[in-house]
């Protein structure tokens, strides 16, 4: 799912990058280390835990791990069909904190997380889906600075250096 053009266009400024391209590679003997001895699988849940950034940087450590992440399916789809989100996630440097099979869920999901009426919209931040009236009316949508979170619900400084971060 793409995001609206009005909001990464007027309220994110994003770097005009096109699609990724899909490389086609000659098939050839590699080592995937541990993941050799796991069935496809065992390789997709554990590749599905992962960051789309950490994902693609296995993808690009060697052949046999390359064909196992072309493989699967949560990162085909996101970098297919959402490359947009993966951008805009990694502009604001929160793509780190989201697993390949959470945002494939997310993006392939149509409710609000919260009231579960149709959500057409992509709260960026927490990466969940939201419906119109939920982000006016759910603090939960609420962003803050991190010294006023850490005063508004008395949190210790080891809690907030917890609190993920928008740039
Ligand atoms: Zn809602």
């Amino acid at each position: 799912m793409d995001c609206p053009s009005y909001l990464s266009d007027d309220v994110i400024k994003l770097p005009s990058i096109p699609p990724p391209k899909r490389v086609t590679l000659i098939d050839r003997a590699s080592n995937a280390g541990y993941f050799d001895a796991l069935p496809l699988e065992l390789c997709h849940s554990v590749l599905d835990l992962l960051d789309p950034q950490t994902v693609a940087t296995v993808s690009c450590l060697n052949y046999k791990l390359y064909s196992i992440v072309s493989a699967l399916k949560s990162f085909e789809e996101t970098t297919a069909h959402a490359w947009r989100v993966l951008k805009i996630l990694t502009v604001i440097g929160t793509i780190s904190h989201f697993s390949v099979a959470r945002l494939q869920a997310v993006l392939r999901s149509d409710r609000c997380h919260l009231c579960f009426a149709y959500g057409r919209s992509l709260h960026i931040p927490t990466c969940e889906r939201c419906c119109f009236n939920c982000p006016s009316y759910d603090r939960s949508f609420t962003m803050l600075y991190p010294a006023i979170a850490e005063k508004y619900y008395g949190l210790t400084c080891e809690e907030a250096k917890r609190i993920p971060l928008c740039a």
